[in-house]
């Protein structure tokens, strides 16, 4: 028996039918640096989509055309998020911290036809114009430098427009074709941490379930009643979903454009007083420097989402004295990226230990994510605690293939996909029995050493406890005995000492077992970040391998 219920397709133009319709006087606030910042109800952002959409058209975007963003998280972004999927073309957002050769690479395998890009980020398109020939427009939005303005008007087959003379006198309805939820509504390369980006298109189904998640209580809970600070970039799986999610309930967003420095990112907060924000570990230790170098009123902010890599514990615990409460989440850019939160079980005590063991953790799975873990034989484990083994994971917004470019067909790897169809995601860890995994590490980043393994992520977090460190990455290195020992490289905090018998002991009385102990140390004037903001330790061993660190052993 079929049901008897109606069949609405799940789509972005839906989200945003809603949050003007329903949330219309909520806000985009975008920082400006200088004066006041600039703001935009849900209203005016929904008409503006819709004449950016009429311009697009205009210009000869059309079904399942890519149209790329070059920008910064900013109201427009928004605008470009909402306006092209709904009319059924695909949004590309571009990773503007990518080397040259990366994006270029990226925006003619992803076919875009169209860019749109910041004033301030021309000078990083225009190394790319050679080498894209399908792309026919740049769409320019705000100010850019005058010899860039001069240079890209001066770019042969490629035509230019100012973005609010493509939005200006156009209608501000648009009406949104009804797509195939199923159809792609925009593409995201991974940030190529551990290999070469790789695209994953999301469709407009797979946004608008993720979306619901993200909003629920158990992930994010925002509601109208909050402003939500989006640290996390919108070309970094959709900034976590967060914009199509305010368009859900009413959330208010707080859009840090080009000004992601501590220093802005405090006085944002003190001014516009935002109650939740997101972003990864890196931006917060900058943050906590920042407001201990100089304090200010960050009291509104009672909710941080980090995730993208482990959570330092020490910067928990610092958050929490601040009166801001971290929820820890993990996700990839293949799970859209929303793959587990860690909001602790009802039953313990908020304030112990064990509630703070809790939250440590990656989450628990929501209901849209199903976790196995595998072991080294290709068995399925239990969720006992303890059984370690490669986290895999399947459900409606985990993607079942990569794109294969824009004349391509979709890809499977084999080390990526397993044969019926999880996504590999390359994390080890543990489930406990009531379902909070644990991520000791990269398979790519564990140690090796004489068959056992070592997390790097445990010895960063300890290491990152002490109070002359101030940032810790530890990579394998290859051993003549072992096979591989870690080597600890450590960010000193200023008027420090190098003292690594001091840091080796402070290791041991933190757990870590003595074979574990890294005898190979460093001290580097920061931890290389990738486009990203996680610690690149693909560069960290190639440093070592050149001989371009400066390694003591004790
Ligand atoms: P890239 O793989 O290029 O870094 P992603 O942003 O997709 O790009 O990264 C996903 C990976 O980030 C995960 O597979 C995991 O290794 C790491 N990660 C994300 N969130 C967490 C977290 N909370 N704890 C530990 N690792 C995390």
């Amino acid at each position: 028996m079929f049901s008897t219920m109606q069949d609405a397709p799940l789509l972005v133009s839906r989200i945003l039918r809603h949050g003007v319709r329903v949330h219309g006087s909520s806000t985009v606030i975008t920082w400006t640096g200088a004066g006041e910042a600039q703001r935009r109800t849900f209203a005016e952002v929904g008409a503006r989509a819709a004449q950016l959409a009429h311009g697009l058209r205009e210009l000869g975007v059309g079904e399942g055309d890519v149209t790329g963003t070059l920008m910064w998280n900013n109201a427009e972004h928004v605008e470009a998020y909402f306006a092209v999927p709904s009319m059924g073309a695909v949004l590309h957002t571009l990773n503007l911290r990518l080397p040259t050769e990366q994006l270029s690479y990226i925006a003619r395998h992803a076919g875009d036809k169209v860019i749109l890009v910041n004033g301030s980020l021309v000078g990083l398109l225009l190394p790319l114009l050679g080498n894209l020939p399908r792309l026919e427009h740049v769409v320019v939005s705000g100010a850019a430098a005058d010899d860039a303005g001069a240079a890209l008007a001066a770019v042969s087959g490629v035509q230019v427009h100012e973005y609010e003379e493509l939005l200006a006198g156009r209608p501000t309805v648009y009406d949104w074709p009804e797509l195939d939820e199923r159809r792609a509504a925009s593409l995201c390369y991974t940030s190529g941490t551990t290999g070469e980006p790789k695209g994953v298109a999301y469709s407009h189904r797979s946004i608008y379930l993720h979306s619901m998640q993200v909003n629920m209580a158990e992930s994010m809970g925002i509601t109208d009643a909050d402003l939500s600070l989006v640290i996390v970039p919108q070309f970094h799986c959709n900034s976590w979903g967060l914009p199509h999610a305010a368009f859900m309930t009413g959330v208010n967003l707080l859009m840090p454009d080009r000004f992601l420095q501590p220093g802005p990112i405090a006085e944002m907060i003190e001014r516009e007083r935002p109650t939740h924000a997101a972003a990864v570990p890196t931006i917060w230790q900058g943050l906590l420097a920042e407001l201990t170098a100089k304090p200010r009123d960050v009291s509104s902010l009672t909710q941080v989402t980090i995730g993208g890599s482990a959570c330092p514990p020490a910067l928990m615990k610092a958050f929490d004295e601040l009166g801001m409460r971290v929820f820890h989440a993990w996700g990839m850019t293949e799970t859209s990226p929303l793959g587990t939160v860690a909001r602790p079980p009802a039953k313990v005590a908020p304030g112990s230990d064990e509630e703070f063991a809790y939250r440590l953790t990656q989450g628990r799975f929501p209901a849209g994510v199903e976790g196995r873990l595998i072991g080294p034989g290709g068995e399925e484990l239990p969720w006992d605690g303890t059984s370690a083994g490669e986290l895999e994971v399947r459900g409606p917004w985990i993607a079942g293939a990569y794109f294969g470019g824009v004349e391509g067909e979709p890809t499977r790897p084999a080390d990526k996909f397993s044969e019926d169809g999880w996504l590999k995601t390359g994390d080890v860890g543990t489930i406990s029995p009531d379902g909070y995994l644990t991520l000791t590490d990269r398979a790519k980043d564990v140690i090796k050493s004489g068959g056992e393994w070592i997390s790097s992520v445990e010895l960063e977090n300890a290491l990152m406890s002490h109070p002359d460190v101030a940032e810790a990455a530890v990579v394998a290195v290859p051993d003549e005995k072992w096979g591989e020992r870690p080597l600890a490289t450590v960010v000193l905090r200023e008027g420090a000492a190098a003292d690594f018998v001091a840091l080796q002991a402070h290791l041991a009385s933190n757990g870590i077992a003595r074979w574990q102990l890294p005898e190979r140390w460093a001290v580097i004037a920061e931890v290389p970040k990738t486009s990203v903001g996680k610690f690149d330790k693909k560069v960290l061993r190639g440093r070592f391998a050149e001989g371009a660190l400066k390694v003591e052993r004790v």
